[in-house]
């Protein structure tokens, strides 16, 4: 087996990685507003009403749609899934590990249509969107090496004329609901980690994105998936999200998504139905506040750059995304002059063209939001870069930086979700950790500092789950960053990481008298 390495980025500005990004838009334009069925146990269905996908960046161009699950067709999906797990919890998990390989293999060779299908369908940048294929190719083949060395179990102990052993046994049904800002990645690395464990899994993705999720699907079924195992079931939260968690037969549910969604799954799940035997488990990976932190004694160069790329790459709509900064007052004008001068320089506009920095966001909803949280930064500070919109033809917004802001201010405290950038400042160093850790979250954070002893002190005292020195809090790679947070950000999970699998599985411990 050869050993795990995360994918390679692409370089475009090679001549023959531009022409392959064409050839991949050239492929998605090949299925462009096509409908989409539901696939549910293998079978294709079409359903009357319809979920409508379109581009952030040109508001009236279809991506595709997608049927729309209705109450009926989850409870179908949900006892397919239920049958199917019988069948397929007892398919060795070498063979589970080997459907994930192969379709690592074809998401490879097809890594420039999907990338290319990201930029259409969530308006990412050639650089986001192969950052995120790569991703969603590394997810397959670490979670399969993983389940490789899981498969044995773990040693324990026997006494003598004892023999025990510790094994790792499937879960059940997974109901797997998707965001739409890693509407790959995410998507796929939360459906195979349940997919090579064992489990079967109803996947419904996020509405604004459906169509990657349909191809990954595909996919799957292509590198021998058997029907039943993965099914297709995009709808609505309050009919179908509600169902599914609320339904007896869940046995796990992994979500992706805001916090107040993921609260109201964490409550709904804890409530016993009719006919249900286990306490269900929850996996939640939710928002953040993310803050990038700057000592006095440090690369400001680097800090200021570190800022700008972690708060406005895919338009700050990460849940890594640093939403916060805050400077020693030392360097504070120093580095907010630099973070102003960078922000005035990004080009905001289609991600097609590969001239920009900052695509559009996600959708109207979306851009409404940020634009109000941008109202309430003109209130609450002073605004340095951005603040201006246009929804005109698709979602752009400008990088916004807003300074001189009270720790707790709103735009300090609230995730906004897109391209916008609080800024405070702080007496020392000490200040600083102590505003860093004013928020309910605790995804990410950064520390800029060449001081080492200010750097242990923030290793243990700014309480996140990726913390980084001297670089941005975004793009955490699988198998080397494994990713996830503390506090309101979610379940403490770590997706990507070595006890990832473990969450999807459960341990059986069987002693025989020899
Ligand atoms: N894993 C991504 C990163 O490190 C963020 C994931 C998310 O936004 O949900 O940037």
């Amino acid at each position: 087996m050869i050993p795990y390495k995360h994918e390679a980025f692409t370089d475009f500005s090679k001549e023959e990685n531009k022409k392959a990004i064409k050839a991949g838009y050239e492929t998605v334009a090949g299925y462009m507003g096509q409908d989409f069925p539901l696939i549910i146990g293998g079978e294709r269905v079409t359903t009357e009403e319809k979920i409508v996908s379109y581009n952030p960046s040109n508001k009236t161009e279809v991506v595709g749609s997608v049927s729309k699950t209705s109450h009926e067709l989850a409870a179908k999906a949900m006892d397919i899934a239920d049958a199917t797990f019988k069948t397929w919890k007892k398919v060795k998990p070498e063979i589970r590990a080997d459907v994930l390989f192969k379709a690592a293999a074809i998401m490879r060779r097809r890594k420039f249509e999907f990338s290319a299908l990201l930029s259409k369908e969530a308006g990412k940048t050639w650089i986001e969107a192969d950052v995120e294929a790569a991703e969603a190719i590394d997810f397959l083949e670490y979670y399969a090496r993983q389940m490789l060395r899981l498969k044995d179990g773990q040693p324990v102990e026997s006494r003598p004329g004892e023999y025990n052993r510790y094994d790792y046994i499937p879960l059940g049904v997974a109901v797997v609901i998707s965001p739409w800002n890693f509407p790959f990645a995410i998507m796929a690395g939360t459906a195979v980690a349940n997919i090579v464990a064992g489990n079967t899994v109803l996947l419904k993705p996020a509405s604004t994105t459906p169509i990657v999720a349909y191809k990954f699907v595909e996919v799957l079924e292509e590198a021998g998936m058997p029907a039943g195992v993965l099914n297709f079931i995009p709808g609505s939260g309050a009919e179908v999200g509600d169902f599914l968690v609320d339904h007896p037969r869940t046995r796990l549910i992994s979500f992706t998504g805001s916090r107040d969604v993921g609260l109201r799954i964490f409550e709904r799940s804890s409530k016993l139905n009719e006919g249900q035997i286990w306490i269900k488990r929850v996996i939640a990976e939710m928002g953040g506040k993310d803050t990038i932190v700057v000592d006095k004694e440090a690369d400001l160069e680097l800090a200021a750059q570190a800022i700008v790329k972690s708060a406005f790459g895919f338009s700050g709509q990460k849940c890594s995304a640093c939403s916060r900064a805050v400077i020693v007052e030392d360097v504070y004008d120093q580095v907010l002059s630099r973070v102003e001068e960078l922000t005035k320089a990004l080009s905001v506009g289609v991600p097609e063209q590969d001239e920009h920095f900052v695509g559009p966001v996600i959708d109207g909803a979306a851009f409404k939001k940020i634009m109000s949280y941008i109202e309430i930064g003109k209130g609450e500070g002073r605004l340095v870069a951005g603040g201006t919109g246009d929804d005109s033809k698709g979602f752009f917004i400008q990088p916004t930086v807003f300074a001189d802001l009270d720790p707790k201010a709103r735009i300090m405290q609230e995730e906004i979700f897109g391209p916008v950038v609080g800024i405070s400042k702080a007496k020392d160093f000490d200040h600083a950790l102590e505003i860093a850790n004013n928020t309910e979250y605790g995804l990410t954070g950064a520390v800029i500092t060449n001081n080492r002893m200010n750097q242990e002190k923030a290793r243990e005292e700014f309480h996140v789950g990726n913390l980084y020195f001297n670089r941005g809090c975004t793009g955490a790679i699988v198998g080397y960053q494994p990713f996830g947070g503390f506090n309101m950000s979610g379940t403490d999970s770590k997706a990507g990481g070595p006890d990832y699998l473990g969450l999807h599985l459960q341990a059986k411990t069987t002693s025989e008298m020899l």
